[in-house]
């Protein structure tokens, strides 16, 4: 038998929220973030910015093949979604029902991250991305306290919901403790079918002092530079139209 006609293509290591520095508590340039991840054997890395997709943007003209744009938005009552396959950048603040409508109309997917991390975010947080979410993450690198994640893999299971593993990278070094293995799959509705019948793979997590380092670098960009790393309020008005009547 030909053996060549019935392999199916290696399966991909996806690795669906990282950072750059263009969130304010993150260290890599996009070249520096996709050199890391290639570099960690991760196949697809989605660009995750706090507020942000220019980093995203960047990445994917460096590596198209390599990167999904995406966004980590925090939305109104601070419950935070990401947004992956963006195409314009989403403001923050907004209902959480604004929110997806506006990842949807770009034809993105909605990422509900680290659910039930971290102690002082009420459980309710959860309850409402998990609402709304396509993906769930059911392990992220940084939440050390491990019932974190472990109750992320229950919601996941007890909602038949699909999941991922991410490192929420904002150093180089985080880059390959977690990843979603995955056949081959090209756009949105191709990279949910994959994570379908993905495994999931946390190798470690981090110890509660990388917040700490990410913490200090904020403060001391905002030192700095305080207009660089404006919030919403602060930004000139976004060109995004609005959406419905919400
Ligand atoms: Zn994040």
């Amino acid at each position: 038998m030909d053996s060549s006609v019935t392999r199916e293509p290696a399966p991909l290591r996806v690795d669906l929220h990282a950072h750059t520095r263009f969130s304010p508590d993150a260290a890599m340039s996009p070249r520096e973030l996709v050199d890391r991840a290639l570099d960690a054997g991760v196949d697809r890395i989605a660009v995750t910015d706090h507020g942000e997709i220019e980093g995203a943007l960047e990445a994917r003209a460096y590596a198209p093949a390599h990167v999904i744009v995406g966004e980590e938005i925090r939305c109104e009552g601070k419950t935070e979604l990401i947004g992956l396959f963006l195409t314009e950048r989403i403001p923050q603040g907004l209902p959480i029902e604004g929110t997806v409508e506006r990842i949807r109309a770009q034809g993105g997917l909605v990422y509900a991250p680290h659910p039930y991390a971290y102690a002082r975010r009420p459980r309710w947080h959860a309850e409402r991305s998990l609402a709304v979410a396509d993906i769930v993450e059911v392990f992220n690198s940084r939440a050390f306290y491990p019932p974190w994640n472990r109750r992320a893999l229950e919601a996941a299971r007890a909602r038949s919901l699909v999941a991922a593993a991410s490192t929420d990278s904002h150093f180089g070094h985080e880059l390959g403790r977690a990843y979603t293995e995955v056949p081959a799959f090209d756009g949105a509705a191709g990279l949910l079918r994959a994570l379908a019948r993905g495994t999931p793979v946390g190798i470690a997590t981090a110890s509660p002092f990388i917040h700490v380092a990410s913490i200090s670098l904020k403060a001391a960009r905002l030192l700095v530079a305080p207009g660089r790393y404006a919030p919403d309020r602060e930004r000139p008005p976004t060109t995004i139209e609005p959406l419905g009547a919400d």
